[in-house]
């Protein structure tokens, strides 16, 4: 799409929208859309990064060029993280319209009912956030081409395949999940726990970004207005009130831009939280201590930082394809590049990186919720020390795939916190993603199931010697080495501004995600779940906008 469809800051600045959107990513990308339907809604999305009209984000392979590259990325690092060996690593957050949806996997996953139940015990009160609140609205967004059920979408903005290139690992890997007792199963149907294969938001073997679903359609919207390349410096505040941002241009130059009615912060949950607390909005002493003038005192902003962790266990192998082969090999590289262009849209190139998947439970007790997500990739790599990204890990040369197992249900919190007052500096992100005895044992029991599938008859045929581990831990303790060295995360941050009731401690927002102790100021990202979904979080953040796109609507 041509830049003629976004906006000059002069013409943000002479818009006067009834609602500022800050930040472009899926919580952005639904609300401003979604506002906008109005024609008598005036409505500026703003975003820090670039246009994502590039071939990069359109091919799903593309997030290996784009994870850790600052020109995509924000790349928020992490302080030590003692429980991994000291290793400080690299959160990835798209950092362009479309938000992380346009760097990220492309696995669409809604998660499971007891996840939203619990988001409905958390919020409490009468606040509408169980699942069966949010069903209407993960059927809303979607266009799924899979076969008709009660509780699968047609016709929404998120376009939604079944994924067609059928490796023969990933087939093998939902045949070993039956083996363990497990139901194929659709991730999104009726009932979730299981082993299959992975749905993916994608057109034609290219990613469907949020911003392809939910903005690209409506830029003629004379209501919409796009700003893009224009970072959010702080939120302005009349009193106790929102009333707009100033944005920061390329050159440097700093504009006012103020809002009728609402901000909303979609900045994703550490850009939401760093914008927030460079803004005076945070825990009064820790705002004070970074020399922030408190505008409102919100204790628990930073708190509740949850990720998935997670690790993978590797094995080179023959016989199928593997990303890792390309690397070496142009050749095929230039074939896989080849089917990905050609009217088909199909081969390697065209499939997410994870192409099958399942829930598992670490204990012979299957009657709770799994305490494990399993992940299939045709790809393998080795965490050196001091890699702070799978993406920047060594690549063995030789076709390898892995099996990776993350946690569905972490116990370990962490924080988000600024250090100073620049408004362009970086948060703090503190966490200890294996510090919690149970979640260490629960992937403990995740190397073993997975070690242990790699040896069912349906692999074992393609499995011709061991990646990583190069020799299997003789002990728990070996494991627990092995876990702690290689585990990273899901890039599923969420939870640092809570929503809650408005007597809750630990709320930052309250049902409405109104955020608590201000007026004219809504949070609408990740950064508002009360607890992270066992899945991948997309979608959820996709439910959650819409709904808050309705709560606005209603005037509530
Ligand atoms: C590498 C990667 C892989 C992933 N894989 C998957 C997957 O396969 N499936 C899945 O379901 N989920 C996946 N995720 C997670 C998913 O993409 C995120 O949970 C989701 O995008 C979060 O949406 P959000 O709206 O909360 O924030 P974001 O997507 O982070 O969007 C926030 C937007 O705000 C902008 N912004 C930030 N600060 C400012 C500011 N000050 N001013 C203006 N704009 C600002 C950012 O540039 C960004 O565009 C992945 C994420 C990553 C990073």
């Amino acid at each position: 799409m041509p830049n003629e469809h976004f906006i000059s800051v002069s013409d943000a600045a002479a818009m006067q929208p009834d609602y500022i959107v800050v930040g472009g990513g899926p919580g952005g990308c639904v609300m401003a859309s979604r506002l906008s339907e109005d024609p008598q809604t005036k409505v500026l999305l703003v975003e820090a990064g670039r246009d994502s009209d590039n071939f990069r984000v359109r091919w799903p392979f593309g997030t290996a060029f784009m994870v850790t590259n600052p020109k995509w990325d924000w790349g928020w690092e992490t302080l030590p993280d003692a429980s991994m060996e000291g290793r400080d690593v690299m959160w990835s957050s798209g950092k362009t319209l479309g938000g992380s949806s346009s760097i990220n996997g492309q696995v669409f996953m809604r998660g499971l009912k007891s996840d939203f139940d619990l988001w409905g015990e958390a919020v409490g009160g009468n606040g509408d956030w169980s699942y069966d609140d949010l069903l209407p609205y993960f059927i809303k967004a979607e266009n799924y081409n899979g076969p008709a059920s009660a509780v699968r979408g047609r016709g929404g903005p998120v376009n939604v395949v079944e994924v067609e290139e059928k490796h023969p690992i990933a087939e093998a890997f939902v045949k070993i999940g039956e083996d363990m007792g497990y139901e194929r199963t659709d991730f999104n149907g009726e009932q979730p726990i299981g082993f299959g294969h992975t749905q993916a938001n994608q057109k034609d073997g290219m990613r469907f970004t949020a911003y392809d679903a939910y903005i690209r359609p409506n830029l003629r919207r004379p209501n919409l207005g796009v700003l893009i390349n224009h970072r959010a410096a702080r939120v302005l505040f009349d009193g106790n009130r929102a009333i707009g941002i100033e944005v920061v241009s390329p050159d440097g130059t700093h504009t006012s831009l103020t809002a009728g009615r609402e901000v909303i912060v979609s900045s994703g949950t550490a850009g939401t939280t760093n914008l927030l607390m460079k803004s005076g909005v945070g825990p009064r002493q820790m705002l004070e201590k970074a020399g922030v003038q408190v505008q409102v005192d919100a204790p628990a902003l930073g708190h509740n930082l949850q990720e998935h962790p997670g690790f993978s266990v590797s094995r080179f192998i023959k016989g199928a394809w593997s990303f890792n082969k390309a690397q070496v090999r142009p050749d095929l590289a230039a074939r896989y590049l080849f089917r990905l262009l050609s009217s088909k849209h199909d081969g390697p190139f065209a499939g997410p990186a994870i192409l099958s998947m399942g829930y598992a439970h670490t204990t012979p007790d299957r009657s709770g919720p799994p305490e494990l997500q399993l992940h299939f990739m045709p790809f393998a790599y080795r965490l050196r020390p001091g890699d702070k990204s799978p993406v920047k890990a060594e690549i063995p040369k030789r076709s390898a795939v892995l099996f990776m197992a993350t946690l569905t249900k972490p116990h370990a919190r962490g924080t988000i916190s600024i250090a100073d007052n620049d408004p362009l500096g970086r948060p703090v992100i503190s966490h200890q993603l294996l510090a919690d005895e149970r979640d260490l044992q629960h992937l403990v029991s995740g190397a073993k199931i997975l070690t242990e599938m790699f040896t069912s008859p349906h692999v074992a045929p393609y499995v011709v010697g061991q990646c990583n581990p190069a020799v299997d831990p003789a002990d728990d303790a070996g494991w627990v080495d092995y876990v702690r060295r290689n585990s990273y995360t899901a890039y599923h941050m969420c939870g640092s501004a809570r929503m809650g009731q408005r007597n809750d401690p630990e709320a930052v927002v309250d049902p409405e995600l109104r955020l608590i102790g201000a007026d004219g100021l809504r949070i609408v990202d990740a950064s508002v779940f009360p607890v992270i979904p066992s899945s991948n979080t997309f979608l959820p953040v996709v439910a959650v906008a819409e709904k808050a796109a309705d709560i606005v609507r209603q005037g509530r």
